[in-house]
């Protein structure tokens, strides 16, 4: 299936294209479309924005569309910075000053106080209105300091429980790798996002069958 991808963000853009790729489909970003909306994210929850964002791109290309919410939740600070994960500094997509504003939050937090997950909330949205929402996670911990040069946002600081290996198969994360120091195939193993569209994968076809 050709989907268009709506997010504006290159880091997401790169890994839903590559995870769709595998899958067999194909994709467009939204700016290949000439699309420059950015939908307000007005909602309260992963699955609420990811469904606005693909709705709104669906009514503009008239394409399958595809559209992934996602952050951070942090146990020690309640769950944030959550659905605000982007802008969690005050600015949007600034990923340095939103590490920093991390760590610092996190400083005097000890090392087994320090869990986290990632969520992802994948939206596919048909034109005609058809729409379905994937959940993925990812749990792990966020470090002390930045490691690796791979990836996007808070990719630096987060140590997921478990890595990818190349047979497609899990294993722990002994060596305590933060997502940015993992190859494409280790993350999107055990990625949130790479866990969503697997379920996508898995569901597509209940959506694509269903009556309007
Ligand atoms: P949004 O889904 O566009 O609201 O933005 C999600 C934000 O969460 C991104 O800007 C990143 O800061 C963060 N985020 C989501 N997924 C990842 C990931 O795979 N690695 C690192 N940061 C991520």
């Amino acid at each position: 299936m050709e989907f268009c991808a709506a997010t504006g963000n290159a880091g997401k853009l790169k890994e839903i294209r590559r995870i769709l790729q595998r899958q067999g489909h194909t994709v467009k970003s939204q700016k290949e479309l000439g699309i420059m909306l950015e939908p307000e994210e007005t909602g309260e929850t992963f699955s609420e924005n990811a469904l606005i964002k693909a709705k709104a791109i669906c009514q503009v290309c008239g394409m399958p569309t595809i559209a992934d919410d996602s952050g951070l939740m942090v146990k020690a600070l309640g769950g944030a910075p959550g659905v605000y994960s982007a802008r969690y500094c005050g600015r949007h997509g600034d990923d340095e000053a939103n590490n920093d504003k991390l760590l610092a939050a996190l400083a005097q937090v000890a090392p087994g106080e320090r869990q986290a997950k990632f969520v992802s909330a994948v939206c596919v949205y048909l034109p005609g209105g058809k729409n379905a929402i994937y959940l993925g996670e990812c749990p792990g911990m966020v470090a002390f300091e930045r490691h690796g040069t791979n990836g996007f946002g808070y990719d630096p600081i987060f140590i997921p429980d478990e890595v990818g290996l190349p047979d497609g198969t899990t294993c722990a994360n002994t060596q305590k790798r933060s997502y940015a120091q993992l190859t494409d195939q280790e993350k999107d193993a055990i990625s949130h996002r790479g866990n969503a569209m697997r379920r996508m994968e898995q569901e597509l076809f209940k959506l694509l069958e269903q009556q309007v």
